[in-house]
């Protein structure tokens, strides 16, 4: 078969869940973000396994992905969409009972007017700049806001991955001088913003990449495993080349295996002549360039052709593999393509 197989380990989601709640202390409760399909692990399996671990807020970015979520979390859940209220939601929101963070005084107007007595929260911008209302806007409809009974204030950090950057104090004084006093659940960190330490807790934290494994949660478990099959392999002398572009040239007789699995399934063009195949712990060399469907790696050395060899793994994370790439590891998770056979496991 040529498949490659991307087997997601539900039990270190669970695991690292629970180590991430244990972060924080009795009053603060630990949510789980699975936006972008549990960042591109299936939302069906991985939302379950959370909430069998005692999740019991979730966030999404949309209000079709809280959808999705509600089928598989069942009515008791909370489900918070970063978007907000978008013009056209409303049936959607109120039929999967999902709750808006609105982010501007339209969509609280909107809001409002649509669904007068279905539950909200309010997104506020501390200096990120991206989404939510602003101090002025936010004083400016305080009181009906809080009239109305918002179920969470919220905000997000810019640069919580760098715990020395002076934003993340700035940002937590501007999130305390809007909401200190107000009698609503409040929330302010993602993974990065727990890791910062128990003031910037509050009553929920928003966990997404420490759970799927990635950093800056370092001491996460490796949650995915990427096993691609050799299809192929030949024999190239020295001085041949291999791939587009011929830009690999043999520097010893070497032996080639072609796998399954390239840039159309997120294994990303920039890790050309850059990643390592690993046969368990024994890496080998992805050589010249990472084509659509496949990918070309050095095996001269190995003492038998596996079946398969590891592009993600406990030696080569997925961390690792966007250090290689150029990028981040949320963008090499939500990358990971269709095409593959997904096994869970735990
Ligand atoms: C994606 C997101 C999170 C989760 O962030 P991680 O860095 O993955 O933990 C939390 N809050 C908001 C607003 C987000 O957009």
């Amino acid at each position: 078969m040529t498949a490659a197989t991307l087997t997601i380990d539900l039990e270190a989601i669970s695991d690292n869940w629970h180590a991430l709640d244990a972060l924080s202390g009795d009053s603060t409760a630990t949510g789980a973000v699975i936006k972008a399909n549990a960042y591109g692990l299936g939302v069906a399996r991985v939302a379950e396994a959370l909430r069998d671990a005692g999740v019991t807020s979730f966030f999404v970015a949309e209000a079709r992905e809280g959808l999705v979520l509600r089928r598989s979390v069942g009515d008791d859940a909370e489900i918070f969409v970063f978007s907000g209220h978008m013009a056209g939601d409303a049936n959607l929101l109120e039929r999967a009972n999902l709750i808006p963070l609105l982010n501007t005084p339209a969509q609280i107007a909107r809001h409002f007017q649509s669904l007068p007595k279905h539950p909200f929260g309010i997104q506020l911008d501390t200096g990120m700049n991206r989404l939510g209302m602003e101090a002025a806007e936010f004083a400016a409809l305080r009181d009906d806001i809080l009239a109305a009974g918002p179920a969470l204030v919220m905000s997000h950090l810019a640069c919580a991955d760098d715990p020395n950057h002076p934003q993340n104090a700035a940002q937590l004084a501007a999130f305390r001088e809007m909401t200190d006093g107000i009698d609503v659940r409040r929330s302010l960190a993602a993974t990065g913003g727990i890791l910062l330490g128990k003031e910037y807790h509050f009553d929920l934290t928003r966990p997404g990449i420490g759970l799927y494994g990635g950093l800056p949660f370092t001491e996460a478990r490796p949650v995915v495993r990427l096993s691609l099959p050799v299809i192929q392999t030949r024999e190239v002398r020295k001085g041949e080349t291999v791939g587009y572009s011929a830009t690999w040239t043999a520097e010893r007789d070497s032996i080639i295996a072609t796998l399954a699995g390239g840039y159309a399934d997120g294994l990303i063009r920039a890790l050309s002549g850059r990643a390592l195949l690993w046969d368990d712990d024994t890496p080998c060399n992805l050589v010249g360039r990472v084509s659509m469907d496949l990918l070309t790696v050095d095996v001269t050395d190995l003492d038998d052709i596996p079946e398969t060899l590891d592009i993600l793994c406990d030696m080569q994370t997925v961390d690792d593999l966007a250090e290689m790439a150029g990028t981040i590891g949320y963008e090499i998770l939500t990358g990971l393509g269709a095409r593959y056979k997904r096994v869970y496991k735990g």
